[in-house]
């Protein structure tokens, strides 16, 4: 027997209910974030004793769980739709690559040389995971050929071996998109609204536009070879690590955040002096469309962003809403030499990649676009065995109402307390009289009137989307 404190199973969180609660912590943690379905079904396992799990998900990683995977899906579909309004097909790749493909976004690039999860796999060839998306969406472009403007968007997981933080996973979501074909600014403009517009949509507000232009093989050269020879004149005032970035990558000196660099980098030399007439004018056609379109941005001349094939316009969104390092929610830019390098036909592309764990932590501080409140719409509550809930619940999704029961032929008063927690906003109730009449109640579960009505069950369905609309 036990003892009042010995051994007792400790009622605490288990660890894999508890991380449904933290989940839900985590979103409720902001005054508007409403609490989601996941939180409060997680919240069900929280009261049990467990033992500590044997394997927890690898550093850097996380299990999202449901009700804030419901509410990524949501914002993935919210952005498929609009991409497939400008014209953008969805493109799927794999989720690994010849190590070959991702060498090719630059030597001297962190993501490449310290980030890369590559392998050899059992037929002696090396892969890695994919970073970013990017180089496997224009290899696959240069595979198949297809007709120009190659207009495509994605979403799914990138993995980079990076020092885990608040916003900086080694699993990460992106969505994003990639035209292939033409350097029409145009569409340097319509990318950058589609993602302006996106963010939009989900409520964030505080959002900012930086953009700049790198020049290309005509231009660039001469801006290194100053922007080199500035760096060289105060050596001494540079960071080791940046004395080091000089001598494989000079324009990545001004992606430093290291407060002893910030003085020099103020002062350095900056691209858009030294574009060519061309890229001069391709830089003033973007920022015209923009201006048109009423999209506010400032134009950063150090932004250079983290990959080396970007040429000519470059752009990042920040979020004011964020912590300073990880404040970056998106961005992208044209790679006009990359189909080339990846052995295509010498193809101009831009795109851009949008975090999608981070725009969701800038949801949470902006209070928009929270858990969806329920992932029901309907919960059936069946006190006469439980099959005619089966049969309901089929006719009710096949009309396209979502629904959700209680199993186990729980007693009504428990089945309504589960009803309670689905956060469906309406239940619906059968009984055996019910049964016996061919009716079913029908009872509001939200608000401060619980009304409950009896209807034919031959009308139900379209009771219910009365009551739904
Ligand atoms: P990049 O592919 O580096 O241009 O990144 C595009 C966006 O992906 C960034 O603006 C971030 O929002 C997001 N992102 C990049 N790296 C990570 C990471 N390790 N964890 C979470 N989000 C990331």
């Amino acid at each position: 027997m036990l003892g009042p404190e010995q051994d007792a199973p400790s009622f605490v969180h288990a660890d894999w209910g508890g991380s449904a609660c933290d989940i839900g912590l985590y979103s409720s943690r902001k005054r508007h974030v409403r609490e989601s379905p996941a939180d409060r079904s997680g919240c069900q396992l929280a009261f049990q004793a467990v033992a500590k799990p044997t394997f927890k998900t690898p550093k850097g990683t996380r299990d999202i769980l449901p009700g804030e995977a419901d509410r990524q899906r949501a914002l993935v579909n919210t952005f498929g739709e609009a991409a497939r309004r400008a014209g953008y097909g969805h493109v799927m790749t794999p989720m690994f690559e010849d190590l070959g493909v991702f060498k090719r976004l630059g030597e001297a690039t962190d993501v490449v040389t310290k980030e890369m999860y590559d392998f050899e796999a059992k037929d002696g060839k090396r892969y890695a995971l994919r970073p970013e998306l990017t180089a496997s969406v224009v290899r696959a472009f240069v595979q198949h050929r297809p007709l120009i403007p190659w207009k495509v968007w994605y979403e799914g997981p990138q993995f980079r071996y990076e020092r885990p933080q608040a916003g900086r996973y080694r699993q990460f979501s992106q969505v994003g998109v990639e035209a292939l074909g033409t350097d029409d600014p145009a569409i340097d403009a319509e990318i950058i609204a589609l993602a302006w517009d996106f963010y939009a949509t989900l409520g964030l507000r505080q959002v900012t536009l930086m953009l700049n232009s790198l020049g290309d093989a005509t231009c660039r050269p001469a801006y290194l070879d100053a922007l080199t020879a500035y760096f060289n004149d105060n050596l001494s005032l540079l960071s080791e690590q940046s004395q080091y970035t000089l001598q494989v990558n000079p324009l990545r000196v001004l992606d430093s955040k290291r407060p002893e660099d910030q003085a020099v980098i103020d002062a350095a030399p900056i691209m858009v002096d030294f574009l060519s007439p061309e890229t001069g004018e391709h830089f003033a056609g973007v920022r015209r469309v923009l201006d048109r379109l009423e999209i506010p941005y400032d134009i950063s001349p150090r932004l250079v962003r983290g990959l080396d094939y970007y040429t000519r316009t470059t752009f990042e969104f920040t979020s004011t809403a964020l912590q300073g390092s990880q404040n970056a929610i998106g961005g992208g830019g044209r790679y006009d030499g990359l189909a080339a390098d990846l052995g295509g036909p010498a193809t101009p592309g831009i795109g851009f990649a949008l975090g999608v764990d981070r725009i969701l932590i800038a949801c949470d501080e902006e209070g928009v676009f929270g858990a969806p409140s329920s992932l029901v719409d309907v919960f059936i509550i069946d006190v006469t065995g439980g099959d005619e809930a089966a049969v309901i619940g089929s006719q009710l999704q096949t009309a396209g109402i979502a629904t959700d029961r209680a199993y186990d032929a729980r007693s009504m008063r428990a089945q309504f307390k589960v009803a309670d927690k689905s956060g469906a906003p309406i239940a619906i109730v059968i009984g055996e009289d019910e049964l016996a009449a061919g009716t079913i109640q029908i009872r509001t579960l939200q608000g401060e009137e619980r009304e409950q009505t009896s209807v034919a069950r031959t009308t139900l369905i379209e009771e219910l989307k009365k009551r739904l609309t």
